[in-house]
């Protein structure tokens, strides 16, 4: 798929707020500073669409991107930063639980985890939340330069390992590094079939 437009549409903390659900959506989440808004700038080639930080604990926002006039992309705030206090947490688990759960729209969850790290506990809690959900979603693991090849694999294994005590269909999972501007076309493949997917299914409910 080709990125002719991508342009921020706007941030919001309710769902009632959010753009009108008229356009298929793909939502990207992850630890704060797994790589997420690095991530969003090389799918949609724009250098600085998506604020990188060094810091950790952005606004907590929803963040709204229209892409070709036809999809949106949605920033999803980042969890597990030790910090943050527990009133925020808990407004982020609010927002985000909603979001995930009502938003109609949403086709897919892309779960953002550092292929550096074993696997950690707050990544590993959440999928298992959108599970308990039944929310579809990929995983994407990012920085895979960080790393060699062996390591990163390692990673992944372990990671596949611990879903499978919970669960009995692993999901699809990719694997990028924006520094090596790798991995960006089967994603962006994906999202090009979930599109023609949904406009079947919305000229047959018109
Ligand atoms: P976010 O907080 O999840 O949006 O993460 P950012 O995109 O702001 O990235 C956090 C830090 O990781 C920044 O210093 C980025 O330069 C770095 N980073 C992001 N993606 C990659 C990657 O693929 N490879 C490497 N080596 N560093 C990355």
């Amino acid at each position: 798929m080709t990125i002719a437009s991508a342009e921020y549409t706007g941030s919001y903390i309710h769902l009632d707020k959010c753009p009108k659900a008229d356009r298929p959506e793909y939502a990207f989440i992850g630890r704060s500073n797994v790589g997420k808004s690095s991530l969003i700038n090389m799918l949609t080639g724009r250098k600085n669409l998506a604020k990188t930080s060094s810091s950790p604990g952005k606004t907590q926002t929803i963040n709204y991107f229209i892409i070709n006039d036809a999809w949106y992309l949605v920033d999803l705030p980042g969890y597990g930063f030790a910090k943050a206090a527990r009133s925020q947490r808990q407004q982020w688990e609010r927002m985000i639980e909603s979001y995930i759960r009502k938003r109609e729209n949403l086709i897919c969850l892309f779960v953002l985890i550092d292929s550096r790290l074993s696997p950690q506990k707050n990544d590993l809690d959440f999928v298992n939340e959108l599970g308990e959900w039944q929310i579809p979603f990929t995983i994407v693991f990012t920085k895979t330069d960080k790393n060699t090849q062996s390591e990163t694999a390692g990673n992944i294994k372990s990671f596949m390992e611990k879903m499978k005590s919970h669960w009995e269909f692993l999901p699809q999972y990719f694997q990028t590094s924006a520094v090596k501007k790798t991995g960006r076309i089967p994603i962006l493949e994906l999202i090009e079939e979930y599109n023609i997917r949904f406009g079947a299914i919305a000229s047959k409910n018109p």
